[in-house]
């Protein structure tokens, strides 16, 4: 039995004192759970959020990192700034990061791997946009997302992995995907995995939906065969995310 996954993605919201303060309005309302909970906060944020969540269970994430060590990154985090900072799960691959800082199949899968390597769990982001959903090559487009991203990683490490769909579409805009694209999509997803591996890590690796998820439509979404929880954009920033945690 997969355990359920509620993670919030600020993206570029919250300075460092307004962090703490949210965590501290959320961190009584996310108490009493069996779900992992995940705040993937700014990097600046990170620090801080690691102090405020200490004796709870939840865990603090990041929203990106670099696939280098060290060195003549102007601008970029390297993996074990993460780790000695407290973090345990880095998102990879965000459609806003492809889109807006040219983020390829490529990076994601370097990423992907150095992350591993530093003991980071990756949530690697996918999803298609609304022409490719209408052109109907959906399944194809994250498919080949999901094989480069996992191109090298071993069977072992791949059952620790979390995997985001995010249609595009869906980000943002309040036009949540139905229960049934969003299910449609997930099991496709893990099909390709058992394909790639083998169907024990297909029933391990835990699959999230993201796009507009609320607390008026998680339980539904989360109720679904191959919907093992959520990857959460605004509806994180607000009390509302205790809601979804406890659907
Ligand atoms: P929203 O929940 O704001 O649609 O954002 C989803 C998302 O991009 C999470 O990574």
């Amino acid at each position: 039995m997969r355990k359920r996954m509620a993670a919030g993605n600020w993206k570029m919201n919250k300075t460092a004192t307004e962090a703490r303060a949210l965590i501290e309005e959320l961190k009584p309302l996310v108490a009493n759970t069996d779900v992992d909970v995940v705040f993937c906060v700014p990097f600046i944020s990170i620090i801080p959020a690691v102090q405020a969540v200490a004796g709870t269970g939840i865990s603090i994430g990041a929203q990106n990192m670099y696939f280098e060590e060290n060195g003549a990154y102007t601008g970029e985090i390297a993996p074990n700034m993460l780790t000695d900072a407290g973090v345990k799960h880095v998102i990879i691959g965000h459609s806003e990061r492809r889109q807006y800082f040219g983020e390829t199949d490529e990076d994601v899968n370097k990423k992907v791997l150095k992350a591993y390597e530093h003991g980071i769990t990756p949530i690697i982001c996918c999803g298609e946009s609304l022409v490719q959903r209408e052109q109907g090559i959906t399944i194809d487009w994250i498919r080949q997302q999901v094989k480069i991203a996992f191109q090298e990683v071993t069977p072992q490490l791949a059952k620790l992995a979390v995997i985001a769909y995010e249609p595009i579409w869906a980000i943002g805009t309040g036009k949540v995907a139905t229960t049934e694209q969003a299910e449609e999509v997930c099991r496709k997803i893990r099909e390709c995995i058992e394909e790639i591996y083998d169907v024990s890590v297909a029933e391990e690796i835990r699959i999230l939906y993201g796009g507009s998820v609320s607390g008026a439509n998680a339980a539904e979404l989360f109720s679904m065969p191959d919907i093992d929880g959520g990857l959460v954009g605004g509806a994180s920033l607000k009390a509302d995310f205790a809601k979804i945690v406890n659907s």
